[in-house]
């Protein structure tokens, strides 16, 4: 991904970098709270696997339901972890998207904040009904915080799901509209801008509040024009350290064997995993217990600001999906009591 657009990126993150006196710092230490969640309904569109040769193969396909429920954005919940052995969260960092910062060395060299032994907790292709929800209660039960890329599709099919993630104090970023390939040479300009702001406009009417300013492109597929954008946008992007290719694994032990022998080699790092995967649904409560037992601190990366979405794109979501414009008038001005 070495070209004349991504170094001038660099060049111009590494000059902010120096002047800002660093894209994050260590906010305080936390302790989730344990929660349940029950298993979501049957999905309402198919989604088909690409080949076994692509990376993190996912197609959306289907239409998007008319409408999304107006209810209030949830509210993360902070309680005592009721578990005693608990991987939990060993340091929050919070990111300053300022001028799209890039994380993940697979992709992204300049910025090395993890200290041996600490690793980043990433799930992408969220919500999806029972992974989403079994990857939640994996997490509750060891008390610890992660992030989940959320594609702006799945969050208009499963609005409710998504707002799991939010209220149980995960960071929610975004993951374009429908997963297109944004490095393909099929896309033009604008329908590479209408993929990212698409997807982050529906993420926020979906948790009906703004997601966090981070991104990460599909299938880690970096286009050189999109991360420029990304960058006038104060995005961050995420790439990883280490990716557990989960969507290619043929059992939980597998994604679990991945990622643990991965870790040993490098010590620490952003791992890549897939909620939307049953296996790795599957492997999630062993695989903490895994990282816990092997004395790996979780650290939970969230922004310090929420994302802006462009107005245009939020007016035309709600338009496509027939969406009640919310009134702004006062109710005392629509409803009077004429007599009693
Ligand atoms: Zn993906």
């Amino acid at each position: 991904m070495r070209n004349a657009f991504g170094l001038m990126l660099m060049s111009v993150a590494a000059a902010t970098l120096i002047a800002a006196g660093g894209w994050f710092w260590t906010s305080h230490k936390s302790v989730a709270a344990p929660q349940t969640f029950a298993a979501a309904p049957a999905t309402p569109a198919p989604v088909a696997a690409k080949p076994a040769s692509n990376r993190d193969p996912i197609e959306v396909t289907g239409s998007i339901p008319e409408k999304i429920p107006a209810v209030p954005a949830p509210q993360p919940k902070q309680q005592a972890c009721a578990n005693p052995d608990a991987l939990g969260v060993s340091r929050v960092v919070e990111i300053d998207t300022t001028g799209g910062p890039g994380f993940g060395f697979e992709h992204f060299k300049q910025i090395d904040f993890l200290a041996d032994k600490e690793v980043v907790l990433s799930f992408d292709d969220s919500p999806w009904p029972v992974n989403t929800p079994a990857v939640l209660k994996a997490l509750a039960d060891q008390c610890t915080k992660a992030m989940f890329f959320s594609i702006g599709k799945h969050a208009t099919y499963h609005p409710e799901i998504l707002r799991q993630v939010a209220a149980a104090g995960h960071t929610v970023g975004t993951h374009t509209w429908s997963h297109a390939n944004l490095n393909s040479k099929k896309l033009n300009e604008q329908t590479v801008k209408d993929e990212i702001e698409k997807g982050n406009s529906a993420v926020k009417l979906a948790l009906g509040t703004a997601p966090a300013p981070f991104f990460r492109f599909p299938e880690l597929q970096h286009n050189p024009a999109a991360m420029a954008y990304l960058g006038t946008r104060n995005i961050a992007m995420f790439s990883c350290d280490l990716d557990s290719f989960d969507f290619r694994a043929k059992s939980p032990e597998q994604v679990i064997n991945t990622v643990m022998t991965k870790l040993e080699k490098q010590g620490k790092g952003i791992i890549l995993m897939h909620d939307f995967q049953k296996h790795t649904a599957e492997a999630m409560p062993e695989l903490l217990r895994r990282l816990k037992a092997g004395g790996y601190k979780v650290v939970f990366m969230k922004a310090k600001a929420p994302m802006q979405t462009l107005p245009e794109y939020d007016e035309a979501l709600i338009k496509d999906m027939k969406m009640p414009v919310a009134s702004t008038r006062p109710v005392t001005s629509v409803v009077q009591t004429v007599s009693q």
